[in-house]
């Protein structure tokens, strides 16, 4: 039997406790959350990181005291790039960027008594060992893209390396550079929400899609432009670590039209052996990533 905690922190934070034997762990009780408006998707822009590690506590310390058993890891799903417990960057998340979140964090609930091991992983990696775990495959490669405020790339194996998939170059044109982190002709400076509200001004991405319905050439062109854009991203990953199931998930993925993906997809990915490729959508649910940042946590000890 083990026990962890899952916590996500992306436009809000979310945790919940994780119980079962090692690979069917399932999430127990309620999940806590903040902010409690499910509507209120930038109340965590500004806020200071030390607030940020209280907020996390205040999360995680009720669900540890709650265990009937130890609670044996605790696993952090932040965006932006993580690397040995420590955010190297992170466009959308700003204020954690160079942070050590683990180690940080960690004493922080030492100061709440609680002395459990922290371990952070990027909040799309989380998806796919989240994916791995449920499927019972945590032997075979997983790959997720979260569509979101930004664009995540997440994988299962994790594997050493950086995979910023969101940030994969789709344009050479030098006008398009929305990007959250500055970069020109990133898939994210298309498909965020941030690059979204830059490019259409007078329009919210919800308006983009839902005009582009009822026949507005200009929001029509983008919407093609974006799933254009999303097959590009994936098409790279294919050519360099081969087909295979891929997941789209997160926020926005409601604005997800799969014929059209696989249309712009089969333009690019040609050659046969490549071709053998899936894609799936998976409604945006916090749980998935929960459950993978617990799995995770208690498998990096195990490493
Ligand atoms: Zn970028």
């Amino acid at each position: 039997m083990t026990t962890s905690i899952g916590v996500v922190m992306t436009e809000h934070i979310v945790a919940g406790r994780l119980t079962g034997p090692l690979g069917q762990q399932k999430l127990e009780g309620d999940r806590l959350r903040y902010p409690l408006d499910y509507a209120e998707t930038e109340a965590l822009i500004g806020v200071p990181t030390s607030e940020l590690y209280d907020l996390l506590a205040s999360l995680i310390a009720p669900l540890i005291a709650g265990s009937a058993e130890p609670v044996q890891a605790v696993g952090v799903a932040v965006p932006g790039i993580v690397r040995n417990g420590v955010v190297e960057d992170s466009p959308n998340l700003a204020q954690i960027k160079g942070v050590r979140l683990a180690d940080t964090l960690g004493e922080v609930l030492k100061d709440h008594g609680i002395h459990t091991p922290v371990h952070v992983l990027n909040d799309a990696d989380a998806v796919a060992a989240g994916l791995a775990a449920t499927g019972g495959h945590l032997d075979r490669l997983i790959r997720v893209w979260t569509i979101g405020n930004g664009i995540g790339y997440g994988r299962w194996p994790q594997s050493d390396g950086v995979w910023e998939g969101g940030h994969t170059i789709v344009t050479l044109d030098p006008k398009e550079r929305y990007c959250g982190c500055g970069g020109v002709g990133h898939l994210e400076g298309i498909m965020g929400n941030r690059a979204m509200r830059m490019r259409f001004l007078d329009l919210e991405p919800e308006e983009v899609f839902a005009n582009a319905k009822t026949g507005d050439a200009r929001c029509r062109e983008f919407v093609d432009l974006w799933h254009r854009a999303l097959a590009a991203g994936t098409a790279s990953m294919i050519h360099l670590g081969g087909p295979g199931r891929f997941y789209y998930t997160g926020l926005n993925v409601d604005f997800l039209e799969l014929p059209m993906l696989k249309r712009h997809l089969e333009s690019m990915v040609k050659m046969s052996p490549l071709q053998s490729y899936s894609l799936e959508v998976l409604a945006e649910d916090d749980g998935m990533s929960i459950l993978g940042a617990g799995v995770a946590a208690l498998r990096a000890q195990s490493w």
